[in-house]
């Protein structure tokens, strides 16, 4: 197991870059904890497997460091880097019995045979390989030839990382909840780093226990699912994580209130403080989970106009009008809107400010 600094990591694939958009990572420099299970999420093209390939050393950084535990490593290839890897497809043997390709990677390191019996039983069992570990692995299915590239990750316990690229896409989506049950389950047993890429925010948030978000070739926000929910740091966390994505409304200030054209929605003393505060462009933020959509008048709300109503079956999501916004509500099971004519309230609690793209705190 290992600590991870990504030392001021910049990546170009070009000779001579010319423009910071030429860097498919812009500028990393993170620490990533021992034994932390991270997701990497973000949308295709933002640079997750160009880092993880950074990670595992298949891949040299234009600028920056890697280091292990503190050991430089940025010059080491994979080999060298002691980490496992399992990658979208499987891969595997295909003429050696499910056995002896979860024992490889062991009997590769020169584990004795009693150690190696142990640890790929207690591998097969977790991934529910027992009854076909005398197989080929060719005559299997892509699920099961994949749940033995997983075994084959995981079967070392001596690594730095395990390094998962996108593994569960081609498994069948009933046996995706399962098997990402089961890695958190080896998560918690192990305690090893694990580093997930996925662009699936579902994956990501049932997985990790930090979700590092990336966009066009940087971190944006790394936090706990709750964290990215309740607080995205960036407009972008906001409409990524959360389905749907969270409102965004410009605004101005006045006083305690963010006007929205001619509409004034009160903040909460120390959000109003911070807009105050601030002088960039304004955008209030609140998740659809939050606004409240009422059949009638209720104190601090405003009229909207209902567009569509989507039945989801256990919620729907409102769409609606405030003077010339869209926004997003969803409506919990037992609650009903009959008509056009809904009314929205905008909770304090739940009411972000967004500066120029970028969440108001208090921390700056
Ligand atoms: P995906 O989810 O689609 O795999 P990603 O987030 O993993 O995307 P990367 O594959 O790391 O993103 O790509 C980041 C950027 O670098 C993209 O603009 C991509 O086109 C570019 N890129 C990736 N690999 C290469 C390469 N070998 N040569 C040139 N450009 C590359």
């Amino acid at each position: 197991m290992a600590e991870i600094t990504l030392d001021n990591i910049a990546h170009c694939y070009l000779t001579t870059p010319k423009k910071e958009s030429d860097y498919a990572l812009r500028l990393i420099d993170n620490i990533w904890e021992d034994g932390g299970a991270y997701a990497l999420l973000g949308p295709s093209g933002c640079g997750k497997t160009t880092l993880l390939n950074i990670i595992s050393g298949l891949l040299t950084p234009s600028k920056g460091r890697v280091l292990f535990d503190g050991k430089d490593v940025t010059a080491l290839p994979p080999e060298k880097r002691n980490i496992a890897q399992v990658f979208q497809f499987p891969v595997l043997y295909d003429t050696m019995t499910v056995f002896n390709n979860l024992a490889f990677p062991l009997k590769n390191r020169g584990f004795n045979k009693e150690d190696i019996n142990k640890r790929v039983l207690d591998v097969a069992e977790i991934l529910d390989l027992t009854d076909c570990l005398n197989k080929k692995a060719a005559g299997l299915s892509a699920d099961a030839k994949q749940k033995i590239s997983l075994g084959r990750g995981l079967v070392r316990k001596d690594v730095a990382a395990i390094l998962f690229d996108e593994p569960l896409t081609v498994i069948d989506p009933q046996l995706k909840w399962q098997l990402r049950g089961k890695l958190k389950e080896v998560h918690e047993q192990l305690k090893l780093t694990f580093i997930y890429v996925t662009h699936d925010q579902m994956e990501a948030l049932t997985f990790a226990d930090k979700v590092i978000v990336m966009y066009e070739g940087a971190i944006v926000q790394i936090g706990t699912p709750q964290e990215l929910f309740e607080n995205p740091s960036h407009k972008f966390v906001g409409y990524f994580i959360g389905s749907p994505g969270m409102n965004f409304l410009p605004c101005t200030l006045n006083g305690n209130k963010a006007m929205i054209n001619n509409i004034g929605i009160e903040l909460d003393d120390r959000t109003a403080a911070l807009g105050e505060k601030s002088t960039g462009t304004l955008e209030l933020g609140i998740r659809p989970l939050y606004l409240e959509v009422h059949p009638e008048e209720v104190e601090n709300s405003f009229p909207t106009q209902v567009k569509s109503i989507e039945d989801l079956g256990s919620y729907k999501i409102i769409t609606a009008d405030l003077s010339g916004n869209t926004l997003r509500a969803i409506l919990p099971e037992g609650k009903d809107i009959f008509s056009e004519n809904a009314w929205l309230r905008f909770p304090k609690s739940w009411i972000r400010l967004f500066a120029n793209d970028r969440l108001l705190t208090h921390q700056g």
